[in-house]
């Protein structure tokens, strides 16, 4: 058996993170998008809603997200600036936020 040289270990490491996964949100259980942004400076970990919003009338103080396609690496999430948002094609996401707690939980 032959070993993976450790930068070639990283490399594939940081792909698989950078991967759109889905997954249900741990806190509420919603359908959610995670992947880490592929920039490397800064790299954020996402979890965002499964379905793209409206980019006419986003979400008021959520983070937003490009959901891009690219046709070797799958899909990944890019950090959606303001240059970028004014020539954007791509689906948008934005950012989860668990809904508030069900009343019964503030009974206990
Ligand atoms: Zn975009
Ligand atoms: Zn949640």
């Amino acid at each position: 058996m032959t070993r993976l040289p450790a930068h070639v270990v990283a490399e594939r490491a940081a792909r698989a993170a950078e991967t759109v996964r889905r997954q249900p949100c741990p806190r509420c259980g919603a359908d959610t998008l995670v992947a880490r942004t592929a920039d490397r400076v800064a790299a954020v970990d996402v979890r965002a809603d499964s379905e793209p919003i409206d980019p006419a009338h986003p979400p008021a103080g959520r983070l937003l997200w490009c959901l891009v396609d690219r046709e070797h690496t799958g899909a990944r999430i890019r950090w959606r600036d303001q240059w970028h948002a004014q020539v954007c094609t791509h689906p948008i996401l934005a950012d989860h936020v668990c809904p508030p707690q069900p009343v019964q939980e503030t009974l206990l």
